[in-house]
C-alpha cells in the first residue's frame, strides 16, 4: 500500500521499519517504489531455487507454494525497463568486460583416506553486522542479528562438537568485536577455521571505493589475526559481493582460497584478466545456502526440512560424482531449533554413507592445491 512502511529482511538483516526507496540485498530480495507504487522485485535466484523445492514438494505443500508465486511473477512482468549496455558492445567488448573466471579445475581423483565426496561446512556469522554497516539501527533488528551471537552459534557449535564435524566460520571483524566470546568458542575444539569475511559486512560493489575496500580488508584481516592468534588464509566476499578491484586484493594479500564463486562444482583456480591469481576457489551457490528462503522473517516455505531436501539432493549427486559439497549457513538463520533440528537430520544422511570426508575449507584447499591440480585435469574453461 502506497504511503505504509514496509519492512524486508534478507541474509544480511533487516531493511528496518521505514519507507525504503530502494534496498537490494544479496539474497532475495529488493524493493522498488516506481513511480509512487511500492513493487517487489524478487530475485531470479530466489525464484530458481523455489522451482527447485517444488520438485521435491508434497502436494499439500505445493499447494501453499503455488499460493506465493503469483506475488512473485507479476513483479518480474512490471519491472521497468533497464539498461543493457551489453547489447551495445562487440564480442571482443564483452570478453574484455569479462574479468574474473574459472580456470584449472582441481578435482582430484580421490579425497582423503579414499573417501567418495569431501564435504564442507560454513557458517558466515553476520549477526548484526550489515545492518550497522548500512545504520539501520532499529532494535528489532539489531537483536534479530545479535541472536546469531546469542543462541545460534552455541547451538551450531554444541550440535558439530555432538558429530566431532569440523566446520568453516566466515566472521566479518566487528561481530567479533561485538561478541569476542564467539571466536574463543570456535577454537575450542580446535576443529574449525576462521576466515574473513570483511570488516563490517560491507557491500563492495557498493562502496565502489578501491583504497577504502583496501583499508577495510586489511583492517579485518588485522583484527581477526589478532583474535584468532593466525592469520586466516580463507575469504569470503560479504554478501558474495565482488566490487571491481576485489579479487586483485584478495590476491594481493595472500589468501591461500576465496569462497564467494560459483564458476563450477569443483574447486578451481581463479583467473583475473587471463592470469591466474594462485587463489583456489571453493565455490558456493544459492542453492546451497540458507538465507534466500530461511531468513525472511517467519521465512517464505512451509518447512525448513524442504530446504534440507534439496541440500540432501545436493549431497547424494555430490556423492555419486566423487565431488564436493560446500554448504553456507548462518547462526543468526540456521541456529534457530528447528533449521538445528533439520540440519541434524541431514548430517546423519551424509554420515550413514561410507566414505565421507568432512572438512574445513582450508583443509580442501589445501588438499586440492596439492592433489587437485594434475596436468592432465580437465580445465572448467
Ligand atoms: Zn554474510
Amino acid at each position: 500500500m502506497p504511503g505504509m512502511p514496509i519492512a524486508t529482511e534478507c541474509c544480511i538483516g533487516t531493511a528496518g521499519s521505514r519507507r525504503i526507496k530502494r534496498r537490494a540485498c544479496h539474497s532475495c530480495l529488493s524493493i522498488r517504489r516506481p513511480r509512487g507504487r511500492y513493487e517487489w522485485r524478487v530475485r531470479y535466484t530466489t525464484v530458481l531455487f523455489c522451482r527447485d523445492i517444488m520438485g521435491l514438494m508434497q502436494r499439500p505443500c505445493l499447494t501453499v507454494l503455488a499460493g506465493l508465486m503469483p506475488l512473485v511473477y507479476p513483479a518480474f512482468a512490471q519491472q521497468p525497463q533497464l539498461a543493457q549496455p551489453g547489447t551495445k558492445l562487440s564480442v571482443d567488448q564483452l570478453k574484455a568486460q569479462i574479468r574474473v573466471t574459472a580456470g584449472r579445475r582441481l578435482r582430484p581423483q580421490s579425497w582423503p583416506n579414499g573417501a567418495r565426496v569431501a564435504v564442507a561446512l560454513s557458517f558466515d556469522v553476520d549477526n548484526m553486522s550489515a545492518p550497522l554497516a548500512r545504520g539501520d539501527l532499529s532494535p528489532g533488528v539489531l537483536s534479530r542479528g545479535e541472536y546469531g551471537a546469542v543462541d545460534g552459534l552455541p547451538r551450531v557449535l554444541r550440535l558439530l562438537d555432538k558429530h566431532q564435524i569440523p566446520a568453516s566460520f566466515f566472521i566479518p571483524a566487528v561481530s567479533d568485536v561485538l561478541h569476542p566470546q564467539m571466536i574463543r568458542d570456535i577454537l575450542t575444539s580446535k576443529r574449525h577455521e576462521v576466515g574473513v569475511h570483511g570488516w563490517i559486512h560491507e557491500n563492495l560493489p557498493s562502496l565502489n571505493n578501491e583504497a577504502e575496500e583496501q583499508r577495510l580488508l586489511l583492517q579485518a584481516i588485522a583484527h581477526l589475526t589478532k583474535a584468532v592468534g593466525k592469520r586466516p588464509v580463507g575469504y569470503r566476499a560479504p554478501s558474495w559481493a565482488f566490487s571491481p578491484y576485489t579479487m586483485g586484493q584478495v590476491a594481493k594479500a595472500g589468501f591461500l582460497y576465496d569462497s564467494s564463486l560459483m564458476s563450477s562444482d569443483d574447486a578451481y583456480e581463479v583467473m583475473l584478466d587471463g592470469k591466474s591469481t594462485g587463489v583456489i576457489e571453493l565455490p558456493i551457490e544459492w542453492i546451497l545456502d540458507d538465507s534466500p528462503v530461511l531468513n525472511l522473517p517467519g521465512g517464505v516455505l512451509p518447512s525448513p526440512e524442504l530446504v534440507n531436501q534439496t541440500f540432501q539432493s545436493e549431497f547424494d549427486m555430490a556423492y555419486d560424482e566423487g565431488g564436493l559439497f560446500i554448504l553456507t549457513m548462518h547462526p543468526h538463520v540456521t541456529g534457530h531449533r528447528s533449521r538445528i533440528a533439520g540440519l541434524e537430520k541431514l548430517i546423519l544422511h551424509m554420515r550413514s554413507r561410507p566414505g565421507v570426508w568432512f572438512a574445513t575449507h582450508e583443509q580442501v584447499a589445501r588438499y586440492v592445491k596439492e592433489k587437485g591440480g594434475r596436468s592432465d585435469a580437465a580445465r572448467v574453461k
